[in-house]
């Protein structure tokens, strides 16, 4: 199982903590985490392994989108900003319907997270 990680930077504490919470399982399950650059870096420093791709701004968004388009992801967790403005917004907006095209479970924000999370996760 792959799961794909973004978050804008007012949500990156918000991933971190979410993560936390599943250490175990993510632990315990043969599930791999795949992140935008910075993202992936706070995730990193809060001792997960994940693939690191390029920050969101310059393309990262876009390559999680490359890699849902081509079913290599289970799910994907987006924690985006909704009081903030991004440079990226029409690589936000690509991604959340690709996800859409492909029918790709996509969580943005801790809540849905949590939930798709553990009916994934269950089944493994
Ligand atoms: P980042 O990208 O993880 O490199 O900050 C996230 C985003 O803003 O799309």
């Amino acid at each position: 199982m792959k799961i794909a990680l973004i978050a804008h930077d007012g949500k990156k504490a918000d991933m971190v903590h979410f993560l936390s919470g599943f250490k175990d399982r993510l632990h315990q399950k043969d599930v791999e985490l795949v992140a935008t650059g910075t993202t992936g870096s706070h995730i990193e420093r809060a001792g997960f392994d994940v693939q690191k791709l390029l920050s969101g701004p310059i393309g990262g968004d876009a390559q999680i989108a490359a890699m849902a388009a081509q079913k290599e992801l289970d799910m994907v967790i987006f924690f985006r900003d909704p009081l903030d403005k991004h440079p990226h917004e029409p690589d936000v907006q690509m991604l959340m319907r690709i996800c859409d095209v492909h029918n790709i479970p996509l969580a943005t924000n801790p809540a849905s997270a949590d939930l798709m999370f553990k009916a994934l996760t269950q089944t493994l």
